[in-house]
C-alpha cells in the first residue's frame, strides 16, 4: 500500500503544525510521497506566505526596495526551522538567490512558487525524505496547461527510484524554461499528479476541515459531513461553488481510479470524506450535497412551431458563441427555449446577443430576466429514491420559496432549480432541513 499525502497551507503554517504533520506521516508507513503547500495563515487576519511573495514581486516590478518584505518572509521560515530544532539547516542561501532574482529579473511565477519550494526543503530535512524539485518533474505545455504525457513519463521514473520523497506543490517547469505555477490552490493538483505517477493506492489531502460538508456552513448551521462522494457528484457541487479542493485536482486521479481522502490535520482521528469513482456505500441521506450560486440571467426565446424547426437550437447557440458567452442550462418547451447564462458575462453584451439571435434564428420574442440563483441538489441515491422531487418542492413551498426554473438531466444525478437571488439562502436551508434532518 502506498499513499500520497498533501498538506495545505494551514497544516504547515508554523512549527506546531509541522510537528502534527510529521506525526501523521510517521504514523503510517505507507505515506511515502509528501506534497506540501506554502505556510498559510496562522490565525484570522494573518497573511499566507504565497501572498507575501506576490507582494514582494509587485514591489520589485515597480522598482521598490524589497529587502524589508523578503525579511518578513524569511522570518516565517526561520521561526519554523527554529521551532523544529533543525540543526545544520538554513535557507540563507535560498533567500539570497530569491532577493537577487527579484532585484535583477523579477518573475511572478518563480517568486510565488518559492513558498512551496522552501517548505518542501524544510519538510524533507525534518522527516528525512528525499527532496524532489517539482521544476525537474512536472511540465507545462505551450498553452500553460499541464503536459500530462511528459510529466507522467519523467515523474513516474523518478518516483520509482525514490522510495520516500517530498515534492513541493503548486509549480513545475514552463515551456519557456522558467518556473510556472498552477492557479491558486494548485498544490492539490500536484498531489493528484504525484498520486497518478507514483501509482499509489490513496491520495490523502490534509486540510483544516474534516471533509466536505453537505451544505455551506455559512448558510446552514453545523451541516453533516459527506462520508463518500463520487468524482461526478463532486464536479457538480464544486462547479456550483462548494470548494475544498482545486477543481483540476480530480482529473489525474480520476483516470487512474485512485480515491481521494480529505482529512483534517487538527483532528487526524476523523475519517473525513472519501472521493471515489463509484461506491456501494449508502449515504446517510438521499442527497449527497446541495450547493449553489447567485447571479444568473435567463433568456426566454419564443417562436411558434419551434419544435419542428430543425437547427433552431443550433442557431441560438451560434449567437451565444459569436458573442463569446457560455451557457449553463437550456430547458425547453414546445415553442420556447430558455437559456441560462452568467449575469456578469452576459449583461454588458445582452443587446448584441438579442440582435444576433434575431438575425440567425428569427424568433417571435425574447425576454430577459435577471436576479436568478441556481441551486444544485446532487445525489447518486436520488435516481432510485421515490418522492425525491416531492420532498424537494414541498420543502421549498413550506419555506415560501418560489421556484422559477427546474432542470433535471436524465443522469438523475442532480436537480437544478432556479430561485430569486433573495431567496437563495432560505432555499438552501429548506432543502437541507427537508433531506437531512
Ligand atoms: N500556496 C498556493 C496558494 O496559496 C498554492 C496552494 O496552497 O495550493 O494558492
Amino acid at each position: 500500500m502506498k499513499k500520497v499525502v498533501k498538506f495545505g497551507g494551514s497544516s504547515l503554517a508554523d512549527a506546531k503544525q509541522f510537528k502534527k504533520v510529521a506525526a501523521i506521516i510517521q504514523a503510517d508507513e505507507s505515506r511515502v510521497y509528501v506534497v506540501p503547500s506554502a505556510p498559510g495563515k496562522r490565525y484570522d487576519g494573518d497573511t499566507k506566505v504565497t501572498d507575501m511573495l506576490l507582494k514582494a514581486y509587485d514591489m520589485a516590478s515597480k522598482g521598490e526596495d524589497i529587502t524589508g518584505q523578503v525579511a518578513l518572509i524569511k522570518d516565517r521560515y526561520d521561526e519554523i526551522i527554529k521551532g523544529l530544532e533543525l540543526k545544520d539547516f538554513s535557507l540563507d542561501a535560498d533567500f539570497e538567490e530569491i532577493t537577487k532574482m527579484l532585484q535583477e529579473d523579477p518573475q511572478k511565477d518563480y517568486t510565488a512558487s518559492r513558498g512551496e519550494y522552501l517548505n518542501g526543503k524544510i519538510m524533507a530535512a525534518y522527516i528525512g525524505y528525499e527532496f524532489i524539485d517539482a521544476d525537474e518533474v512536472i511540465f507545462f505545455n505551450e498553452e500553460g496547461n499541464l503536459n500530462t504525457y511528459k510529466t507522467e513519463r519523467v515523474l513516474s521514473r523518478r518516483l520509482a527510484e525514490t522510495p520516500k520523497a517530498v515534492v513541493p506543490g503548486f509549480y513545475g517547469h514552463g515551456k519557456d524554461g522558467n518556473v510556472k505555477t498552477f492557479s491558486r490552490g494548485g498544490s492539490d493538483v500536484t498531489g493528484s499528479v504525484v498520486a497518478q505517477a507514483g501509482k499509489v493506492d490513496i491520495y490523502e489531502n490534509w486540510t483544516d476541515v474534516s471533509g466536505f460538508l453537505v451544505a455551506d456552513p455559512r448558510i446552514v448551521k453545523n451541516p453533516a459531513t459527506i462520508k463518500y462522494i463520487t468524482y461526478r457528484e463532486l464536479r457538480e457541487l464544486s462547479y456550483m461553488g462548494a470548494s475544498v479542493l482545486h477543481e483540476d485536482a480530480i482529473f489525474p486521479v480520476r483516470y487512474s481510479g485512485i480515491p481521494i481522502n480529505i482529512r483534517n490535520t487538527n483532528r487526524p482521528e476523523d475519517k473525513g470524506t472519501w472521493i471515489v469513482e463509484s461506491t456501494g456505500q449508502k449515504s446517510d441521506f438521499v442527497i449527497t450535497g446541495v450547493a449553489g450560486k447567485k447571479g444568473f440571467c435567463t433568456m426566454l426565446i419564443t417562436k411558434a412551431m419551434m419544435n419542428s424547426e430543425i437547427g433552431f437550437g443550433r442557431r441560438v447557440l451560434q449567437a451565444l458563441e459569436d458573442s463569446d458567452i457560455s451557457f449553463e442550462h437550456m430547458p425547453s418547451g414546445i415553442d420556447t427555449m430558455t437559456v441560462v447564462v452568467h449575469e456578469d458575462e452576459f449583461l454588458h453584451k445582452e443587446q448584441q446577443v438579442i440582435s444576433t439571435i434575431h438575425r440567425l434564428a428569427k424568433p417571435d420574442h425574447i425576454e430577459i430576466s435577471s436576479d436568478l440563483a441556481l441551486i444544485a441538489v446532487v445525489g447518486r441515491a436520488m435516481k432510485s429514491a421515490k418522492g425525491t422531487a416531492m420532498r424537494l418542492f414541498t420543502a421549498l413551498a413550506m419555506a415560501d420559496v418560489n421556484v422559477r426554473m427546474i432542470d433535471q438531466g436524465s443522469s438523475e444525478l442532480n436537480i437544478i432549480i432556479g430561485v430569486k437571488n433573495a431567496d437563495f439562502e432560505k432555499a438552501i436551508r429548506a432543502i437541507y432541513d427537508g433531506f437531512c434532518k
